[in-house]
């Protein structure tokens, strides 16, 4: 197939040219026009993605679950899966840890962007959204007692409750295995149609993808640049460090715990995997969003990588909701960085809470963009640095968004090869084993 037939290579055009062009609208002073007439664009095709969340959760999730069949494969698949998640979360903030206090970027920002900081602190405190002020008054184990929903109609009318609507499925599958057969058949079935269908609708809405990516890039870069490219670049420039540090952690994550997981225990060729998992690791660093990333993730591992649909409809939809390694990393580094410019030393006690912190708050970050900065007040509550330290990182939260999101969707389409790989072991052996016996 030519080059420019292939998805990926569109939406990669689509990705460079809206940078292009966004830097060119922030230079020349297009902006109105670019938020007027590109970004609308932009918008149209996330809302197609994330209009396909809350259906594809709940039907893959029940379809999964069902179609495991009984208890005993369910508890060993979802406890693999839930174990691998969380014990590559715990890697993740480790590395983000390490990074951090070895390169110490908080000590790197410029006296000046310090002390205006800290000068804003007491004119001006900083105001929170009202999601953070919330997460601010909550104690981190709130993030568990907040995943049951007291009304899965209402949890269902906002993608930010995923947990909610995923933590349902995962009842409703149970409580369907729990009937009989004929009794639980007409939904199982509804529910596989459902999920089918909204895979089917990712391969139409993906048809627009470039132009959607091109469109949420220009979009992105002129939000960054703001009106003057100069200011952004200073910006940049002050906290390269910091921004060194995330990418450093972020990137030696996927290649050492993904890459050797995946060399490990599957055979997958990494070239393969991640020429296959490219289109989704595109829409995660355009849309900054796992939740409207979802849909292609479970598409290319299925239908690209060739993961059984029992698996990939339990283990991603999960995972685009619980296991966002990149947001821990970037939870872990941006708490100690505030910790060091505010020029607070933290003990091994404060470092361990940041590790369990950093896994519950990734836990509970909903799977859109900007979730992970509000949490983040979770673990500086924790640890007792003022919250307010997160005014120093705003202004590069949105890179750094774009950048964590493809680390998350990553985490999750690699677990998701793990576990199938397993599957198919476990099922062969189980046939070698049934056909040894046979043969006697
Ligand atoms: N945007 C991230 C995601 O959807 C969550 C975060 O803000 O860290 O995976």
């Amino acid at each position: 197939m030519p080059w420019y037939r292939q998805l990926h290579n569109r939406i990669l055009a689509g990705l460079i040219l809206g940078v292009l062009f966004g830097l060119s609208a922030a230079a020349m002073g297009w902006t109105t026009f670019a938020s007027t007439w590109i970004s609308p664009w932009g918008d149209l095709f996330l809302n197609a993605l994330k209009m396909l969340a809350v259906p594809l959760v709940l039907a893959s999730l029940v379809t999964g679950l069902t179609s495991l069949g009984d208890f005993s494969r369910l508890s060993a698949i979802g406890g693999r899966t839930v174990t691998i998640y969380i014990l590559t979360t715990v890697f993740a903030v480790s590395l983000g840890l390490l990074a951090v206090n070895t390169l110490k970027p908080g000590e790197y920002v410029p006296e000046e962007i310090r002390a205006a900081l800290q000068e804003e602190f007491v004119e001006e405190p900083f105001t929170f959204e009202e999601g953070a002020v919330r997460v601010q008054e909550q104690s981190p184990l709130a993030v568990l007692a907040e995943i049951v929903p007291e009304n899965i109609v209402g949890a269902a009318s906002n993608n930010r409750n995923m947990l909610q609507v995923v933590f349902f499925a995962l009842l409703l599958g149970i409580g369907l295995l729990q009937l009989p057969k004929e009794s639980s058949k007409p939904l199982v079935d509804v529910m596989g149609a459902l999920s089918q269908a909204m895979i089917r609708l990712v391969r139409l809405i993906m048809m627009i993808a470039p132009f959607g990516v091109f469109a949420l890039m220009a979009d992105a870069i002129v939000t960054i640049a703001g009106d003057s490219v100069q200011d952004a670049m200073h910006l940049l420039t002050a906290l390269g460090y910091y921004i060194v540090t995330v990418v450093v952690a972020l990137v030696a994550h996927v290649l050492l715990a993904y890459g050797s997981m995946l060399k490990i225990w599957t055979n997958i060729p990494l070239r393969e995997f991640y020429s296959k998992i490219n289109p989704a690791q595109l829409i995660a660093f355009s849309t900054s969003s796992s939740g409207a990333s979802l849909p292609v993730t479970m598409r290319q591992c299925g239908e690209g990588l060739g993961a059984s649909p029992e698996v990939s409809s339990f283990v991603i939809p999960l995972g685009s909701t619980i296991n966002m390694d990149g947001t821990a990393i970037y939870q872990a580094v941006s708490a100690v960085f505030i910790a060091q410019a505010l020029g607070l030393d933290l003990s091994i006690t404060q470092q361990l809470t940041i590790i369990l912190t950093a896994v519950l708050a990734s836990i509970g970050t909903p799977a859109v963009p900007g979730a992970g900065v509000i949490m983040l007040v979770v673990i500086l509550e924790a640890i007792n640095v003022p919250a307010d330290g997160i005014a120093l990182i705003l202004g590069v939260e949105r890179i750094l968004d774009m950048l964590r999101t493809t680390a998350n969707v990553t985490g999750d389409a690699t677990v998701c090869m793990i576990v199938d790989a397993k599957q198919k072991q476990l099922a062969t052996s189980g046939h070698q084993n049934i056909a040894a016996e046979l043969s006697k």
